[in-house]
């Protein structure tokens, strides 16, 4: 599935950020390409702040695409995507915002969700890690030896992600990714090598910067 109904609030945009262009099209439609030549991959849900304006200018005849209206949060989109999927072993969950999502990771996060029930990209801090006193100075150096970064996509057992969605409803507590509510319940998420090149756009600095990628023509480069 796909989390694509954030507002694009940061990037200033002033329109949903899945479906701002990204290289002549509309953002999300990077990823949902990736999932869909995948061979692997089943049907997609794709949670938009609006279905009917999403599927109008993104399309796709591709019957596997499933639009559906996502949340106030992330979690609630993942939620109501989850609602619309069919019973399958194992689902994927991947943020619109990640357009250069490669095969190969695809591959390597699908295999070890397979063997460990929950699996999740990461890549390593490459800056030194300070926590922040209030008032304007240092607080600490936090050793970053043990410190990722997650990505998307983050792959599951479909059964334990919906058991992990559920009890994280029932207890209230909001994850800023799928990852942690399996943690929660004390079930072993496995870490995959995730790619820089799978940045998240979250400013417009990002965009811009994944415009020039894409401009420089070499998919490869950013595959992953
Ligand atoms: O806001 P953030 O960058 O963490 O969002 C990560 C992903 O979650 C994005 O692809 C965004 O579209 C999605 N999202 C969502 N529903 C929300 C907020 C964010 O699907 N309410």
């Amino acid at each position: 599935m796909i989390a694509a109904a954030g507002s694009g609030t940061r990037l200033g945009a002033g329109r949903p950020k899945a479906l701002l262009p990204l290289g002549g099209e509309a953002l999300i439609r990077h990823s949902l390409r990736a999932f869909l030549e995948h061979p692997g991959i089943g049907p997609v849900a794709a949670a938009v702040p609006d279905p009917g304006e999403a599927s109008a200018i993104v399309g796709s005849g591709d019957p596997r695409l499933l639009w559906v209206r996502g949340g106030a949060t992330r979690q609630a989109s993942v939620r109501a995507a989850l609602a619309v999927l069919p019973e399958t072993d194992l689902i994927l969950v991947h943020d619109a915002a990640r357009p250069f999502v490669g095969r190969s990771l695809i591959d390597a996060v699908i295999d070890a969700a397979r063997r460990h029930g929950a699996a999740v990209p990461v890549v390593p801090v490459p800056d030194t890690v300070k926590r922040q006193a209030p008032g304007g100075f240092v607080d600490a150096t936090v050793p970053r030896e043990d410190l990722v970064l997650a990505q998307t996509p983050q792959g599951f057992r479909a059964d334990l992600l919906r058991r992990a969605h559920a009890a994280a409803g029932d207890d209230l507590v909001e994850g800023t990714d799928d990852a942690m509510l399996v943690e929660r319940l004390g079930e072993p998420v496995a870490v995959v090598p995730g790619s820089r090149a799978n940045f998240k756009i979250t400013t417009p600095e990002d965009l811009a910067l994944a415009e020039a990628i894409l401009r420089s023509g070499d998919g490869s480069a950013v595959g992953g």
